[in-house]
């Protein structure tokens, strides 16, 4: 016997049934995509390390220890290729690249593709996920803070997510995200023997990190701190009030989580998180926020922008049941060379009047046959055997009423839709 593979852990193969519940999210992203005006891009999933290591940052966990490194570019090289772990900081590249910024001062871009993580895959976490995104860059406006949620729960409201949970932060602009660290860490400080050796390293370098700390004595010691807003800045702060504002006149309820600082280097003000209640506390199956330093981070002039990805796997979790697939409308069985081959026929005249058709390439029994179109699901079965041939008709059974009728087969196609409409 020869060695059978399986897939590679921490990567999941789409059965077809599946394969059509993503499509359904996608196709639904996509619509309403489209009313808001984002346009979609495809960028490759090989990327340059540096892409993500100065935009995502160094302390991040992405950077630290999830990058998927596939190879050196090449001795002089300064950078290794990876598989990207996330969007935005590829969308900037390409944004910067073209330099797009000199020729419109706004745009607004989607992208929908497969992220891939480096680590040893453990339960919920994949080395290899999709996800659907969005990026505004050019605007500082309170407003695009608020679409970009908008644009976020509606896409989850639209697959179908009802249980979902919003929570919004500001980490204020650098200046005020440096003040936060640098009290955070004096807090930190004091409670330094409750922290884990993680945290004690985040603490030196990057004390923000430790409020994502899954470890339970570093989530107590955070949680007892009193965080507000003190750290925001007068003009953060109003931009702050007002993307609330905005989302309680959109109808968009919230909670402001003055913990919420998300595991990127490089949001600034706004971030958010989206939580399904399905699928678990500490689950996020969507999230975003505004990066106004990352596109200067990354080569570029200081141009704010943000954006939001969701995780599909995550958004498939939430939703209980997957929708059911496309369905063939007709199955044509048939016995014999001779009717195979006159089957094969009136399969392709009905594909070319766009009616979803199969039929039976096994030679297999009528009774074979018709259990076969009953597990696809279809609504019609074509009968064609040697009588029929030599009478010129075709059987169109009704699977769903029990009901047939004999057709002329040059009438078949006409009769068929009738049926169909009732
Ligand atoms: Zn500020
Ligand atoms: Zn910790």
């Amino acid at each position: 016997m020869k060695k059978t593979y399986t897939g590679v852990r921490g990567t999941s193969d789409f059965s077809p049934r599946e394969a059509a519940f993503l499509n359904h999210i996608v196709q639904t992203a996509r619509n309403i995509f489209k009313i808001f005006g984002y346009e979609e891009i495809i960028l490759p999933v090989l990327e340059e390390e540096g892409v993500f290591s100065r935009g995502v940052g160094e302390t991040s966990d992405i950077v630290e220890k999830q990058m998927f490194k596939i190879a050196r570019r090449s001795e002089e090289a300064s950078s290794d290729i990876v598989l990207r772990p996330e969007g935005t900081a590829q969308v900037v590249r390409y944004y910067l690249e073209n330099s797009l910024h000199k020729q419109s001062d706004f745009y607004k871009f989607c992208y929908i593709g497969p992220m891939f993580r480096g680590e040893r895959p453990q339960k919920g976490r994949l080395r290899q996920f999709h996800h659907i995104g969005a990026e505004a860059i050019g605007s500082d406006s309170p407003y695009i803070d608020a679409e970009m949620i908008n644009l976020a729960m509606r896409i989850l409201g639209g697959v179908g997510v009802s249980q979902k949970e919003l929570k919004i932060n500001s980490l204020g602009c650098a200046q005020d995200k440096q003040k936060f660290s640098k009290d955070l860490k004096e807090k930190l400080t004091e409670r330094k023997n409750e922290l884990c050796p993680d945290c004690l390293r985040r603490l030196e370098k990057n004390p923000l990190r430790v409020l994502d700390c899954k470890e339970e004595s570093c989530k107590r010691v955070v949680a007892s701190l009193k965080l507000g807003t003190a750290h925001l800045c007068d003009s953060c702060k109003k931009q702050f009030n007002e993307v609330c504002r905005i989302l309680t006149d959109l109808g968009i309820s919230y909670i402001h989580e003055p913990y919420l600082v998300r595991g990127l280097d490089y949001y600034t003000n706004t971030v958010f998180e989206i939580i399904s209640k399905g699928i678990g506390s500490c689950d996020a199956i969507g999230a975003g926020g505004r990066y106004n330093a990352l596109i200067n981070d990354l080569g570029g002039p200081a141009i704010p922008a943000l954006g939001f990805a969701l995780g599909i796997e995550r958004v498939m979790l939430a939703l209980s049941s997957p929708q059911a697939s496309e369905k063939l409308d007709v199955f044509i069985a048939n016995l014999g060379e001779a009717a195979t081959a006159a089957g094969f026929k009136l399969l392709e005249e009905m594909r070319n009047e766009k009616i979803p058709a199969d039929m039976d390439y096994c030679s297999k029994s009528l009774k074979a046959q018709l259990r076969y179109a009953q597990r696809l699901g279809v609504r019609f079965v074509a009968i064609i055997g040697e009588e029929e041939l030599k009478e010129g008709v075709v059987v169109l059974k009704d699977m769903g009423a029990s009901t047939q009728v004999k057709v002329k087969k040059e009438e078949f196609i006409v009769e068929l839709k009738k049926q169909a409409q009732h």
